[in-house]
C-alpha cells in the first residue's frame, strides 16, 4: 500500500540517491558519447573541408595570389639579395651625389643566421615546432590534434608552426577568425615556397617578442644575460626561447620560477630530440643562470677588419696597447670603438619614411616587428633612394645642432634639447633636420623632430585661429578685441590669461598676434565660432588642411587646445614646419617629404612619394597672415629670431611657450626657407630663461641666418591693395581727433590709437563714438568753475580740451574685476572715464575702487584740487586780489568740438 502519509519515514528508506544519480550519469554519458561521435564527425567533415579547400585553393593558386594573398603579401623578396641600399641627393649643380650607403648598422639588434647560436635555433625547434625541417610551412599532424583538442574544450591550443608564427608576428594577423587562420596557413605555405628554412628561422628569431620591450634574440641576450648573442650557452638560449610562449608569465625577471621550469622542459625536449647529448644535457640542466641587464664594454663584440682573418670575439679577448686593440689571430689592429652614431637625422628620417611607406604599400600593419623586418629589407635590398636633403642646409643644421657649445645653456643639470626642421620653400620638402643636440651617439635613437609630441603653445594660433579668421572674414588685423579675462571661477582662477599675466583692456588682432595675447586668440576663436561654428572648423583646419596628425578628436577641439596650444599630446616639429610653409607658398599646403623616389636593384621604381598638395587659404588671408607674422618678428615676441636687422632678410613667424615654461617654440619663414624649432627638456622641466631669452629663437637665428648670406631680400606681403588706418582701441572704430586727445595720451601714457594696414572692405565704416572731448584741468579732472578762477590767477593751472572715454556699466565692471590681475596702469586710473549706464545715460562714477569722493555727483572725475573751499581759502589769503571772475566757467559740453560724437548734455 502506498500512501501519501508517512513518507518522511518509510519512503526515505526506499529512496536510493546513488542509484538515481548513477542512472542520470548513464543517461548523460549516453548523450555525451553521441555528442562526441557527432562532434567527431563534424570535426572530420570540417577538416576534410579544410583540406579540400586547401587543395582546391592550390589549384586556383593564381586566383588566390591575386586576391586573398595580395591583401597581405609576404613580400620579403629583397631580403636575400644582400646588397646595400644607397640614398642619393641632388647637389646645387643638379648632380646626383651619394648621401649615405646603408650598411649593417641600420638594424643594430638584428642577428644574421650565422651569428645565431645553434642551441638557440634548436631550442626553438624543440619546443615550438619539432617537425620544422619536415613540413612545408604547416604541421598538419599538430594542426589536426589541436583542432580535435579545441573541440573538447582545451583552450590552450597551440599547433602553429614556426613559419605560421612568423607570418602572424610579422604581418600582424592578430585576429583569430577562421578566415584569418586559413589565410595564415596559405601564407605560411607560400613563405616556404619562397624562402629556405634558414631564412625563415633567422626572421623568426629576430622578430619574436621576448618581454621587457625586447624583440629578437640579440636584444634579449643583452637584456637578460648581459651577453652578446654569440656567447649564450644552451641553458640561456632555452631560457630566452621559454619566454615566447607567454612573455609576462615566463619573464625571467618577474617570474623566475616559471621561466626556469619551462627552460628545463625545453632542455629535456632538446635532449629527447637529439639536439643535446646526455652529457651536454646534464651540464645545462644543472647550470646556474645569472640574470644581468646590459652588455659591458669588454663583453661587446669586435670583428677583425682583416678580411682574410675574420676573427670575431668579445673585446676582452683582444690585446690592448694604449688606446688600440690588436687581433690575437692575425695581429692586425681592429677597431673596437663604441657603436657609431648611425646616420645624420636626415638620413634616418629618409629611412624611416621609406620603411613606413613600404609597409603601407604592402598593406601591412605598422608595428615594431614589421618596422624591424623592413629596416632589414632596406639594408639588404639594394635600393636606390632619392632624398630631398639640401647639403648646405643640412650642414648648417649639423654645424649648430651637433655642437653643444652652440646650444644655449640653462640652469639645472639636464641638457637642454632641441629639434629643427628646415623646409625649402621652392619644393616644400625637408632640406635639413635635427632630432636632438650634441654628437649623434645612437642609431635610430629618439628623433625629437619627427617622433616627439610636445604642446605647441601659442605657435599654433596662426594655423588654428588667425588665418581661419582672416579666411572666413570673422575679423581683420584691425579688429579690436577685449583683452580681459571673462571667466572667473570661485577659487580665484580666471580664463583666459596671458603668459605675461598682463591685460591691456583691448588690443587689435594684429597686436594680439605680435604680443601673443591669449585673450585675443580666445576672443578671435569665438568670433570664428559665431561665424562658422569655429571649434569644429578650426579643428578640421588643423587636421585636414594643415595636416596635423597628432591631435585627439573630442579633446583637442576645444578652446584651450585651439586658442592656446594646450593639446592632449602635442604636435611634432615636422608637422608644424610643414603647416607654416603654407604661408610663404601662397596658401597652398604641401606635404614635406624626406625622399621622392625609391628604385629596386633592377632599376624599377618601387615607391613614388607623390607630394600631397592642397589649397588652404586665399590670397587675402595669406597676405594678412604674412603681414601680421612679419610684425611679430619685427616688433613682437619673435624679435630675437628676426633676420631683418642682421641679415637684411624679411622674416615672419610665431613663437610659443607652454605652461610652466616647459617648451619653447618658433615657427618662422623667409622667402627662401621655413623652419620650426622646439626647445625643452626630455623630461619636461621649466626652462629657466635668462632675461626672457628663448633658446628656440636663438637656434632659429643661428641656423637660418647663415643660410641667407648673400641672398637678396624677398618681401613676404604686399600693401598694394591695402590702406593704413588709425583704429581707436576703445571703440574699435576709425580714430578721431578726440581719440588722440585721450587724457592718458596727453599725460604721456600709451596712445589709444593703433596703426594697421587693411583691405578696403575691412576699413571700419564708423568713426569713434566713445571718446568725448571735455575741458580738462591740470588739477587732474574735468574742469569746474573754480578751476577757471584759479586759471585766471595762476599760470600753472591749465585747462585744455582733452577726451574721456564713455564706458558703460558692464565695461566698468569688467575693469573692476580685472583690476588686481595685472591690468595695465592706464586702465587703473579713474581720470579717463565718462560713466554711462548700459543705455548710454550718464551715471555717477565712483571710481574703479569706489575711491572717488566727490561732492558733486558726476559721470566722471571732477578736478579734485580746485573746489569752492580751496577758492575761498585762496580769497581769504589774497584779499587784494582783483575781481572775482564775472563769468564762472562751466565745463564745456563734452563732445562739443566733435560733430561725430553724440553726448547727453550734463545736467
Ligand atoms: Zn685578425
Ligand atoms: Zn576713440
Ligand atoms: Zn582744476
Amino acid at each position: 500500500m502506498f500512501g501519501f502519509g508517512n513518507k518522511n519515514d518509510e519512503n526515505r528508506q526506499d529512496w536510493k540517491p546513488n542509484e538515481w544519480l548513477s542512472t542520470l550519469y548513464k543517461i548523460w554519458k549516453g548523450i555525451f558519447a553521441t555528442f562526441k561521435v557527432l562532434m567527431g564527425a563534424a570535426v572530420t567533415v570540417l577538416l576534410i573541408a579544410l583540406i579540400c579547400g586547401f587543395v582546391f585553393a592550390t589549384i586556383l593558386g593564381d586566383y588566390l595570389q591575386n586576391d586573398i594573398l595580395d591583401q597581405s603579401n609576404l613580400n620579403l623578396s629583397d631580403l636575400t639579395l644582400d646588397m646595400n641600399s644607397i640614398i642619393f641627393y641632388i647637389d646645387n649643380d643638379g648632380q646626383i651625389q651619394v648621401q649615405q650607403k646603408i650598411d649593417s648598422s641600420v638594424n643594430r639588434d638584428w642577428a644574421d643566421y650565422e651569428d645565431i647560436p645553434a642551441h638557440m635555433v634548436n631550442a626553438a625547434i624543440a619546443i615550438e615546432d619539432h617537425r620544422f625541417y619536415r613540413h612545408q610551412g604547416v604541421d598538419w599532424i599538430t594542426t589536426i590534434q589541436a583542432c580535435a583538442r579545441m573541440f573538447f574544450g582545451d583552450s590552450s591550443v597551440g599547433g602553429s608552426s614556426i613559419t605560421q608564427q612568423l607570418v602572424k608576428n610579422t604581418f600582424g594577423n592578430t585576429s583569430v577568425t577562421v578566415q584569418r587562420k586559413v589565410l595564415e596557413i596559405f601564407q605560411a605555405t607560400q613563405m616556404e615556397k619562397n624562402y629556405d628554412k634558414e631564412t625563415i628561422l633567422e626572421y623568426y628569431l629576430n622578430v619574436i617578442y621576448l618581454g621587457q620591450s625586447r624583440w629578437g634574440v640579440r636584444s634579449a641576450a643583452a637584456a637578460y644575460y648581459g651577453k652578446e648573442l654569440e656567447k649564450l650557452n644552451a641553458a640561456e638560449c632555452a631560457s630566452i626561447i621559454a619566454i615566447t610562449n607567454s612573455p609576462t608569465y615566463y619573464d625571467p625577471y618577474q617570474n623566475r620560477d616559471n621561466n626556469l621550469k619551462r627552460t628545463k622542459i625545453i632542455l629535456t625536449a632538446m635532449r629527447d630530440q637529439g639536439w643535446l647529448t646526455e652529457e651536454e644535457y646534464q651540464v645545462e640542466i644543472n647550470r646556474e643562470l645569472n640574470l644581468k641587464w646590459g652588455i659591458d664594454f669588454n663583453d661587446t663584440m669586435a670583428r677583425c677588419e682583416n678580411e682574410t682573418c675574420g676573427y670575431k670575439d668579445v673585446v676582452s679577448t683582444l690585446t690592448k696597447n694604449g688606446d688600440k686593440y690588436y687581433c690575437p689571430h692575425c695581429k692586425s689592429e681592429i677597431p673596437v670603438t663604441k657603436v657609431s652614431g648611425g646616420y645624420n637625422y636626415h638620413t634616418e628620417t629618409v629611412i624611416m619614411d621609406v620603411v613606413y611607406d613600404m609597409i603601407k604599400k604592402d598593406k601591412l600593419e605598422i608595428n615594431s616587428n614589421n618596422i624591424r623586418a623592413y629596416l632589414e629589407k632596406i639594408k639588404r635590398g639594394g635600393f636606390s633612394i632619392y632624398s630631398t636633403m639640401d647639403i648646405d642646409v643640412q650642414k648648417q643644421v649639423d654645424k649648430i645642432y651637433s655642437d653643444l657649445s652652440q646650444i644655449p645653456a640653462y640652469r639645472g643639470g639636464a641638457q637642454l634639447q632641441s629639434a629643427i626642421v628646415v623646409i625649402d620653400n621652392k619644393t616644400g620638402d625637408i632640406a635639413g633636420i635635427a632630432g636632438g643636440v650634441g654628437p649623434k651617439t645612437e642609431i635610430f635613437g629618439q628623433n625629437r623632430a619627427t617622433q616627439s609630441k610636445r604642446q605647441s603653445g601659442s605657435s599654433i594660433k596662426p594655423i588654428s585661429i588667425y588665418s581661419l579668421g582672416f579666411e572666413t572674414g570673422a575679423f581683420s588685423p584691425a579688429t579690436v578685441l577685449t583683452d580681459l579675462p571673462y571667466i572667473y571661477y570661485s577659487n580665484g582662477v580666471y580664463y583666459p590669461r596671458n603668459s605675461d599675466k598682463k591685460f591691456s583692456y583691448s588690443r587689435t588682432v594684429l597686436h594680439g598676434v605680435t604680443s601673443s595675447a591669449n585673450t585675443i586668440a580666445v576672443r578671435g576663436l569665438e568670433l570664428v565660432n559665431e561665424k562658422v561654428s569655429g571649434y569644429k572648423v578650426s579643428y578640421e583646419y588643423l587636421t585636414e588642411k594643415f595636416g596635423l596628425s597628432t591631435l585627439v578628436d573630442g579633446k583637442d577641439n576645444n578652446s584651450a587646445p585651439l586658442a592656446m596650444g594646450a593639446q592632449t599630446y602635442g604636435v611634432t616639429v615636422r608637422e608644424m614646419a610643414t603647416a607654416f610653409a603654407t604661408f610663404p607658398n601662397g596658401g597652398v599646403y604641401r606635404e614635406a617629404r624626406s625622399y621622392t623616389k625609391v628604385f629596386d636593384s633592377n632599376g624599377n621604381e618601387v615607391l613614388y612619394n607623390e607630394q600631397e598638395e592642397r589649397k588652404v587659404l586665399g590670397e587675402k588671408a595669406v597676405n594678412y597672415m604674412n603681414y601680421c607674422l612679419t610684425q611679430a618678428m619685427l616688433v613682437g615676441t619673435g624679435i630675437e629670431a628676426d633676420l631683418s636687422r642682421s641679415y637684411g632678410i624679411t622674416t615672419a613667424g610665431k613663437t610659443g611657450t607652454t605652461e610652466s615654461n616647459y617648451d619653447r617654440w618658433i615657427c618662422g619663414y623667409t622667402g627662401y626657407y621655413t623652419a620650426a624649432v622646439w626647445a625643452g627638456f626630455d623630461y619636461p622641466d621649466t626652462i629657466s630663461t635668462i632675461s626672457g631669452q628663448s633658446p628656440a629663437n636663438q637656434l632659429f637665428k643661428k641656423v637660418m641666418g647663415p643660410l641667407h648670406k648673400g641672398k637678396s631680400n624677398k618681401s613676404l606681403y604686399s600693401t598694394r591693395n591695402m590702406t593704413q588706418i588709425e583704429v581707436c582701441l576703445e571703440s574699435g572704430k576709425l580714430a578721431t581727433d578726440a581719440c588722440k586727445a585721450d587724457v592718458r595720451t596727453v599725460a604721456g601714457d600709451l596712445s589709444r590709437i593703433y596703426n594697421v594696414w587693411v583691405y578696403k572692405e575691412d576699413i571700419p565704416e564708423e568713426t569713434c563714438d566713445q571718446h568725448v572731448m571735455i575741458s580738462y584741468c591740470s588739477g587732474g579732472g574735468v574742469a569746474n568753475e573754480y578751476c577757471a578762477n584759479f586759471a585766471s590767477v595762476d599760470q600753472s593751472v591749465v585747462i585744455s580740451e582733452q577726451a574721456l572715454v564713455r564706458l558703460n556699466t558692464d565695461q566698468i565692471n569688467a575693469i573692476k574685476k580685472a583690476y588686481k590681475l595685472g591690468l595695465r596702469d592706464e586702465y587703473k586710473t579713474n581720470n579717463f572715464v565718462y560713466s554711462v549706464d548700459n543705455n548710454g545715460n550718464d551715471l555717477v562714477f565712483k571710481g574703479f575702487q569706489d575711491d572717488v569722493n566727490q561732492t558733486v555727483a558726476a559721470p566722471y572725475v571732477i578736478c579734485p584740487v580746485h573746489n569752492q573751499q580751496a577758492w575761498e581759502e585762496y580769497l581769504a589769503n589774497n584779499p587784494v586780489t582783483p575781481d572775482t571772475p564775472e563769468d564762472p566757467v562751466v565745463p564745456d559740453e563734452p563732445g562739443a568740438d566733435n560733430d561725430e560724437v553724440e553726448i547727453t548734455p550734463i545736467q
